[in-house]
């Protein structure tokens, strides 16, 4: 019952290339822990099948981040992604501690890889799963939420983290999750965010979706708090076709789908942009497993089947796929998904992929075969393009300032910021990890060092960037250390600022 891994292609010149005979130059990268061994196999695989590829190899990870580059990646290997536009990658390790930062996360913003599309396909009855009929698409968000890894200590006690979302970003997501449910005959968005608790990022979200939702009506569409959704996704996988979140959410219910199919090793992914396109598995290096050759290779081999596709492979793409499919029936299994009820051998990395090629160009019996188009191009680039709207009228109405305050009385606090207030701004709450201790707290409360003290204009009168820092002056003056400010603005005469809790 597999579905193909459906592809959607922003495409570029590389259409031509596959077209002419010339082998298409694809960025390879091994990785670390298992990521060689996957790997290897899975080029033997590409290999054995006559794909018309050559591959540039690049270094990435933990080699290259202990040499004391710590975006774990050389300037010269951008010089070949950009030349290539396509890269294969095995999973990299991101060393613990040490201020680095996330080599994946940098290499999909680079590159403006916003679309990671995650299918995860169930192999019944040749690979266990409580949920035979499943056969998800989860469409993530690649480059914002709080994968911005803007994160700051503030104080003593306080560290946070910045959750950016923009329209633009859920635009060209929400868009791109539509476009790929039509394109590849699938009958439902199901949108995830937590809007409930995150009115502004989350409501964003959850607005755009239905507003192109509103554009797409032969696609049903619905939405769901990502809590229950998750749970149904973990309980009744069957009931959803095509998934559309926000990064965070959608990196978590991406394994959690994966594992619920069968096994995080079966499951590949694409990163999209519209310069350029990633293909790995959705797994990470497995550490514990490295070196030992018992790690399945079909996430990363089921990803450079997507990649096939994408460079108009499509018959290439078949062969392998199919091959790969036979394979799983006939019980050729890593230990991952090695069941003594159901599979009839247990291989090492390298002989599944040798098992693999021994069946290239057979079709699988009772799985059904898949089909990619024959010898043709990739669709044309998708250009999901975004248009700026008029901007909405954005008129100034306060400031939090954001002080760090080692008292404990939070009625002292308000009583002596009261006074720093001025002409223009005046104290209107204080709240404490976002619940209101003054005025009228509550003595239950916990308190730490971090507090968020509101000032508001007086009714009707409009505040200036002038007013603001006069007010910090006067909080400054009054022996209070400010640590960040947020302003408080209307657009359109709508509040762009939450209330606190209990306001
Ligand atoms: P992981 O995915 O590496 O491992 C999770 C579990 O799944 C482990 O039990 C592992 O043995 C098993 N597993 C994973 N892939 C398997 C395979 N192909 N075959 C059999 N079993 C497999 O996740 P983790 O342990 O949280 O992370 C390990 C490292 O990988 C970390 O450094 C992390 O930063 C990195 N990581 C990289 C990527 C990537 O490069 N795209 C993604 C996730 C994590």
């Amino acid at each position: 019952m597999p579905a193909t891994l459906d592809v959607q292609s922003p495409a570029s010149s590389l259409q031509s290339r596959a077209h002419t005979g010339v082998r298409i130059p694809v960025t390879v990268a091994h990785g670390d822990g298992i990521g060689p061994e996957i790997m290897r196999a899975t080029l033997s695989i590409l290999d054995a099948a006559g794909a018309p590829l050559s591959y540039e190899p690049i270094e990435l990870g933990e080699a290259v981040y202990l040499r004391g580059a710590t975006a774990g990646i050389e300037p010269e290997a951008w010089d070949t992604l950009r030349r290539n536009r396509v890269l294969l990658k095995a999973p990299i390790s991101t060393p613990q501690g040490g201020g680095y930062k996330s080599l994946n996360v940098t290499l999909r913003k680079t590159l403006g890889l916003y679309a990671n599309v995650r299918p995860a396909v169930a192999y019944a009855p040749f690979v266990h799963t409580r949920h035979p009929k499943m056969d998800v698409v989860i469409v993530r968000e690649n480059e914002e939420d709080l994968y911005g890894g803007i994160e700051h200590r503030q104080t003593d006690e306080v560290v946070q983290c910045l959750k950016l979302i923009s329209r633009p970003g859920c635009e060209r997501i929400i868009r791109h999750a539509f476009e790929y449910a039509r394109a590849n005959g699938r009958r439902k968005v199901t949108c995830m965010t937590k809007d409930n608790i995150m009115k502004k990022t989350d409501g964003l979200f959850h607005q755009v979706f239905n507003e192109i939702a509103a554009e797409y009506p032969d696609i049903v569409n619905d939405h769901l708090i990502i809590d229950i959704g998750a749970a149904r996704l973990a309980d009744t996988p069957e009931m959803f076709d095509v998934i559309v979140t926000l990064n965070l959410y959608g990196d978590i219910i991406s394994d959690i789908a994966a594992q619920v199919a069968g096994s995080v090793g079966l499951a590949p992914s694409t990163n999209i942009g519209q310069h350029a396109a990633m293909f790995e598995a959705i797994h990470g290096s497995a550490p514990q497993i490295a070196g030992q050759d018992i790690a399945n290779p079909s996430g990363l081999l089921l990803a450079a089947v997507m990649m096939l596709v994408h460079l108009g492979q499509g018959q290439m793409a078949q062969t392998i796929h199919n091959a790969w499919l036979r394979t799983i029936e006939d019980g050729i299994h890593t230990a991952d998904i090695f069941n003594e009820s159901i599979s009839h051998r247990k291989v090492g990395t390298q002989e599944f992929a040798a098992a693999v090629i021994e069946r290239l160009g057979k079709q699988p019996l009772q799985l059904a075969p898949v089909r990619y188009s024959a010898g043709t191009a990739p669709a044309e680039p998708q250009q999901i393009t975004y248009s700026r709207r008029t901007p909405a009228k954005k008129l100034l109405e306060g400031v939090d300032v954001f002080l760090d305050w080692r008292g404990t009385n939070p009625e002292e606090l308000g009583n002596t910021l009261r006074e720093a207030g001025t002409g223009a701004l005046s104290l209107s709450m204080i709240t404490n990890r976002g619940v209101k201790v003054w005025p009228n707290g509550m003595p239950e409360t916990f308190c730490t060092d971090h507090w968020r003290c509101r000032f508001h204009a007086h009714v009707d009168a409009s505040v200036t960037p002038e007013d603001v820092l006069a007010l910090l002056k006067s909080v400054h003056a009054h022996g209070f250390d400010f640590v960040k400010t947020e302003h408080l603005y209307t657009f359109d005469g709508h509040a762009g600022y939450t209330l606190g809790q209990g306001q």
